[in-house]
């Protein structure tokens, strides 16, 4: 069994740096863009191709992050730093976006490729398809229990990375609009506000009822080698390089079996915490009871870190020995001196010395040589074996040794630095412009089975995954063109999900709306026609193509393209758009209306929808459905009366989660008809887009 990695944050070089003095197996580091962590200070290409060498050295592996969405014509230039990253070689690179994917695999199917928690993979089928896709690693979203991962390593042969320490956000990463809805600034793209810290209060709840403490599983790294998870990732490229420092030196400990001692776990919280830390989901907390794991961050806790940084500096004053090296010392009466030393990497230096001399009282043996030799502390060596051959009779002075032993570790340090790159050859890729059909067909998503009487004119009406069959024979019997919507969270639930497909097949429907990469391959499983959701977050022309190969017969585009950006896509697969409705701005396992005393009706679908809210008193509801919750936004987005400018799209998604019965047949007769909306509205991000 292969050690459990320690995956450590570099925001910096100089965070890179404590990560691995502090004993970090692996790191994370973005380069000059398309990083989920735009505003870190990140790596500019030398800056990139030092880290990389510095780490290789030092036995340590580099991840790049190039885990943002990106646009066609972005895609070129992402193209060319992984072409970079290839030359040094990073070990692996993080990836989002299903275009960028598409592309690497062409371009450089030698090159490791990590799914990013930002795919919001978190059941089997989810890692099943990063698998099918080509990936040798899945980062899980951050809202897992640990018998859902134990469930997901049982299930499939890929490399698990979970985190073990930092923040947690409101939503499952990779589905939060919030940020990009409220300011242009997408989460998606590494430039996330940050707003769910801001408060958002649901009745009788906490005051800031989107906002999670910081995770800590430090304690609990056994747990996680014994579930099948291969590397423990720290969050914080934005965090200090103290903060690394302190987390990286806990999770060694832990991982190492050796117990964390409590001024370390003290210093570790000073350094940064929202009012302590929580297990997040891994115990799983029952729904509707998850109260504790939200905090805020308080003047206290900002107030603590300055007088710990002095004592996390210790941490990273020497280089950890992380590299076992075999050295070999020859010394032959006559011949100069010879010190070999080997990695296990086959890389190997040499150094020479003078002729030794006779010795004058105590000739050197062979123990106490080797025992100098042994002493490379402050190198990033350690040596695992020490063999000398020493004839009789020689002087070799301490200070002699010592210098040999210093020449070859850093001959051989150097040597360590060369590595060979990975093939990288530029494959082209052209679509066809997309042509559509001309008039957009509508479909509608309810979130109930009661439907209005206008939704027949649908091509498709999705009702929820839980609709009862003898209600979806009803109402295809009555003329309602139904289909199934399953989750965007499916957290534990795909084997229920599987059996409810096949009861909805058995009953005629097999049209199914999936916007997860998980739900999507599980409706292929079950020989559904697979519809993709706006939350695959589709956003260029190769991801397009990505997931018609995938097998889905069409999708909605990402919510956060503009008109005009989702009109330039090319491409076959048949596109829609979502051209109405309260957008969901998160995806949330814990529920945040449910933080009040008398928790959350909906969470049950008995009471209405709550609202969380904002400082100006705008007003978000809550809906909560199987595992999650989504957060809509506090209008809908608008667009009957610019159906002119949605003509290129294949088909125009309408999405109810608030309304009436009757009023959602208003809103489909004025998308059948054209017409100006009545009640306050926003275009989304349909004109303005994001940064
Ligand atoms: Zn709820």
């Amino acid at each position: 069994m292969t050690p459990l990695e320690i995956l450590a944050p570099a925001g910096s070089p100089e965070s890179l740096r404590a990560a691995v003095r502090a004993g970090a197996d692996a790191v994370y580091l973005g380069g000059p863009s398309f990083s989920a962590r735009a505003s870190a200070q990140n790596f500019s290409l030398d800056g990139l191709r030092e880290a990389v060498r510095g780490c290789h050295a030092r036995g340590v592996r580099v991840h790049l992050a190039v885990n943002t969405l990106l646009r066609d014509d972005e895609l070129p230039r992402a193209l060319e730093l992984i072409r970079f990253a290839c030359s040094l070689p990073v070990d692996a690179v993080l990836v989002q976006d299903l275009g960028l994917l598409l592309r690497l695999r062409a371009c450089a199917p030698e090159l490791p490729l990590h799914a990013s928690t930002q795919m919001s993979l978190h059941t089997p089928q989810g890692a099943a398809a990063a698998k099918e896709l080509g990936f040798s690693r899945a980062v899980l979203s951050r809202e897992l229990t640990k018998e859902e991962i134990r469930s997901i390593h049982d299930a499939v042969e890929i490399e698990l990375e979970h985190f073990v320490h930092g923040a947690l956000c409101m939503s499952v990463s990779g589905q939060c609009y919030f940020s990009a809805m409220l300011g242009s600034r997408s989460g998606n793209r590494g430039m996330c506000a940050q707003p769910c810290r801001l408060p958002f209060a649901a009745p009788g709840g906490t005051g800031h009822d989107l906002s999670l403490k910081d995770l800590s599983l430090i304690g609990r790294l056994s747990e996680f080698r014994e579930i099948g998870v291969c590397s423990a990732k720290i969050e914080g490229r934005m965090k200090r390089p103290e903060y690394v420092a302190a987390a990286v030196a806990a999770c060694r400990l832990d991982a190492d079996g050796k117990p964390v001692p409590p001024e370390l776990l003290h210093d570790l919280q000073a350094v940064f915490s929202r009012s302590g830390f929580t297990t997040g989901f891994f115990d799983a907390p029952a729904r509707g009871k998850t109260r504790p794991l939200f905090g805020v961050r308080s003047k206290e806790d900002a107030a603590a870190a300055a007088s710990v940084l002095g004592s996390l500096h210790s941490l990273t004053r020497e280089e950890y020995p992380r590299v076992p090296v075999r050295l070999t010392l020859r010394a032959a009466a006559g011949e100069p001196l010879v010190l070999r030393a080997e990695d296990g990497d086959g890389f190997c230096a040499e150094s020479r010395g003078a002729v030794p001399e006779p010795a004058r009282t105590r000739p050197a043996d062979a123990e106490t040589c080797a025992e100098r030799l042994r002493k490379t502390g402050g190198t990033p060596f350690f040596a695992q074996s020490v063999a000398c051959s020493v004839d009789p009779g020689l002087s070799l002075p301490a200070s002699v040794l010592n210098g040999l032993r210093r020449d070859v570790l850093d001959q051989l340090l150097h040597r360590r630095e060369d590595r060979a790159p990975i093939p990288f050859a530029e494959t082209p890729f052209s679509a066809a412009p997309h042509r559509s059909a001309g008039t957009p067909a509508l479909r509608a998503r309810f979130p109930s089975w009661d439907l209005p009487e206008e939704s027949k004119r649908c091509e498709i009406c999705y009702v929820p995954w839980d609709t009862p069959p003898q209600r979806l024979r009803e109402l295809r019997e009555a003329g309602f063109p139904v289909g199934i919507e399953l989750p965007r969270g499916l957290f534990g639930l795909e084997g229920q999900a599987a059996s409810r497909l096949r009861e909805a097949a058995a009953a005629g429907v097999r049209d199914c709306w999936t916007g997860n990469l998980g739900a999507a391959r599980l409706a292929r499983e079950c020989g559904c026609t697979v519809h993709g959701g706006f939350s695959l977050n589709a956003a260029n022309t190769a991801a397009l193509e990505q997931l018609r190969q995938f097998g889905l017969a069409d999708t909605e585009l990402s919510v956060e393209l503009t008109l005009a950006q989702g009109e330039a896509l090319g491409g076959d697969l048949p596109r829609g758009l979502v051209a109405y409705g309260r957008l969901p701005l998160m995806l949330t396992r814990a529920c945040p209306a449910a933080n009040g005393p008398k928790g959350c009706l909906h969470c049950t679908r008995t009471g209405p929808a709550p609202v969380l809210t904002d400082r100006r008193g705008a007003r978000f509801p809550v809906q909560c459905a199987g595992a999650c919750s989504e957060v809509l936004n506090s209008v809908p987005l608008e667009l009957s009366d610019r159906l002119g400018a949605l003509a290129w799209a294949d088909f125009l998604a309408l999405r109810f989660t608030t309304e009436s019965v009757p009023e959602q047949g208003e809103v489909l007769r004025r998308y059948l008809t054209g017409g100006a909306p009545p009640g306050p509205y926003t275009r989304g991000l349909t004109a303005r887009g994001i940064l």
